[in-house]
């Protein structure tokens, strides 16, 4: 009996989903995992009521996943501290701008031999360095951390439709109690299907990145450019992907991008029903900043693309490569500089010979 205890830190539309799924894989291996899951909700009122109440008795949350029960074994905490104590496992997901404060907040609370996973979708950029997040949880606290990412729009995984997820968890110690087998225990699903790798690195670029392609291919959707437009952004956009992985993080593999769910089968899903895509095609169909679409259309949710540009583009910008990445750049320019996003062929087609 291992009886360890998983925190989920976050709650929003993934984050409930995920701890959803913990919640139900918690419950049917008692021999590895105690039942409870508790998970940390930044709180808020809606309707007069706080939200962890409304998810302590309603058993949904009604803000971020509205319309799906969560299991009764799914604890809402709102206290950061109170939701990680004496905690074997936490599962970090929140939006990415969120981490620091609580990577801060957490700092020296959390024993060495607690193990964690990132579902988080973005980057940390400081100067001309750039730290995933999977890293960027390990120095801040101290601990292991792998990462989940994948073709996984939440409310389609929570709605309990197939889909498959690639986690990348390869403990330093090969006789961790923690181990891969654990951690897809939690994970796997009859409907969500976890595929186990070592890339840490990989896993974690693939899913921010991914993120300035579906703006881009919300551009395309902005400007009724259709599915050979689509597709020709997609194949562009991956392939930058993986030259930025290559270029800055030499130990990703590249198969990583073109054959896991986290590389190409992300790139495809977002570009389809994701946020992100949603927003690019309302920026260019109304011409109005993209932050207050994003407050309008997300409701409280958050599109990580457009932070994710803006990080990227200032890591480029000061390492001199911005022209290697005409996608990622010119997604930069539509959002901040005014650029016509009509110029796309025009830019991707000058540097075509630099592939
Ligand atoms: P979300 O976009 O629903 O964001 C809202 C969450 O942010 C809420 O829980 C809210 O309480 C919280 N929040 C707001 N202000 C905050 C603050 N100041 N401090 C801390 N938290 C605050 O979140 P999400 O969809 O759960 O996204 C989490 C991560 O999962 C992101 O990196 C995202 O890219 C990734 N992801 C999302 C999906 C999806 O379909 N939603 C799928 C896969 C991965
Ligand atoms: P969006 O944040 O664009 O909705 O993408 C969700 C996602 O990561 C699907 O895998």
């Amino acid at each position: 009996m291992l009886n360890l205890k998983v925190s989920v830190i976050g709650s929003g539309n993934w984050g409930s989903a995920i701890a959803k799924i913990v919640a139900e894989n918690a419950a049917e291996n008692s021999d590895i995992f105690e039942t409870d899951v508790r998970m940390w909700v930044f709180e808020e009122l809606v309707a007069g009521q706080k939200l962890t109440e409304i998810i302590n008795t309603q058993h949904e949350n009604v803000k971020y996943l509205p319309g799906i029960k969560l299991p009764s074994n799914v604890v809402a905490v709102p206290d950061l501290l109170d939701a990680v104590k004496d905690a074997n496992l936490l599962v970090f997901n929140v939006p990415h701008q969120f981490l620091p404060r609580i990577c801060s907040q957490l700092k020296g609370k959390v024993p060495s031999t607690v193990r964690a996973v990132s579902c988080i979708k973005g980057v940390e950029v400081s100067g001309d360095g750039i730290t995933i997040i999977a890293d960027y949880i390990s120095q801040e606290l101290g601990i292991y951390c792998g990462a989940l990412s994948g073709a996984n729009l939440a409310p389609e995984v929570a709605q309990e439709k197939f889909s498959e997820t690639t986690i990348a968890y390869k403990v330093p110690d090969p006789s961790d109690s923690i181990d891969a087998r654990v951690v897809r225990t939690l994970f796997h699903r009859p409907y969500f299907h976890v595929n186990v790798v070592g890339d840490v690195a990989g896993v974690s670029l693939c899913g921010a990145l991914k993120n300035i392609v579906a703006l881009a291919s919300g551009f395309v959707d902005g400007m009724a450019w259709g599915d050979n437009a689509k597709a020709a952004i997609i194949r562009r956009g991956l392939l930058e992907m993986t030259k930025f992985g290559r270029e800055f993080f030499p130990e990703c593999n590249a198969s990583t991008f073109t054959e896991e769910s986290c590389g190409v089968a992300d790139v495809i899903t977002s570009c389809s029903g994701g946020r992100n895509n949603k927003l690019g095609a309302a920026m260019i169909k109304t011409r109005r900043p993209i932050f207050e679409l994003e407050e309008e259309l997300l409701k409280g949710q958050k599109a990580q693309g457009v932070t994710t540009a803006q990080e990227v583009h200032e890591f480029l910008e000061r390492r001199g490569k911005l022209e290697d990445f005409p996608l990622f750049t010119a997604v930069h320019d539509i959002i901040f500089n005014g650029l016509d996003s009509y110029a796309l062929p025009q830019i991707l087609e000058d540097v075509e010979q630099k592939f």
